[in-house]
């Protein structure tokens, strides 16, 4: 058991980073439950709905992939709090429709952490190079939804 765990205002222990000598200011959480600012800030990160505009794998390890209707698309991004990875304004745009929540364009070097769920909107035919697709023209295509979860 380490010992600054239990100091109030001296320094604190991190169960989660390891880290030890934390001053009281960094770190958050309930009794007996504190954690540093750090590790909560990565774990409400980690809760997170990515929405991808491509099944890409962002980190190592173990996925599952697995098709999920529209409504249960709708469901999880209405549910839940949204880290778009989407960089195309266009695509942005229509998967705000969409889902129905406000998707915006965000690029940004993702990397999926353990537990994170991913959705992923998948076109069913390749569009010609470099065309900018309209809503029209995206029903036409078709398209489907995958959720990506990292499970190990
Ligand atoms: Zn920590």
């Amino acid at each position: 058991m380490n010992d600054d765990y239990y100091l109030w205002g001296v320094s604190f222990y991190c169960p989660v980073c390891g880290r030890s000598q934390i001053p009281a200011e960094e770190m958050t959480g309930m009794f007996p439950n504190y954690i540093c600012k750090n590790c909560e800030k990565k774990e409400r990160e980690m809760k997170k709905l990515a929405i991808l505009n491509t099944s890409i794998i962002t980190a190592e390890g173990d996925y599952s992939l697995r098709q999920i209707s529209l409504e249960q698309a709708q469901k999880l991004a209405q549910e839940n709090e949204i880290l778009s990875a989407v960089g195309h304004q266009s695509t942005a745009d229509i998967l705000t429709e969409i889902l129905g929540v406000p998707v915006p364009l965000n690029r940004i070097v993702f990397e999926q952490e353990l537990g994170q769920k991913a959705l992923v909107f998948k076109l069913n035919g390749r569009p010609p190079e470099g065309k900018i697709l309209s809503r029209a023209e995206i029903e036409q295509i078709g398209y489907k939804f995958q959720l990506l979860t990292r499970e190990g």
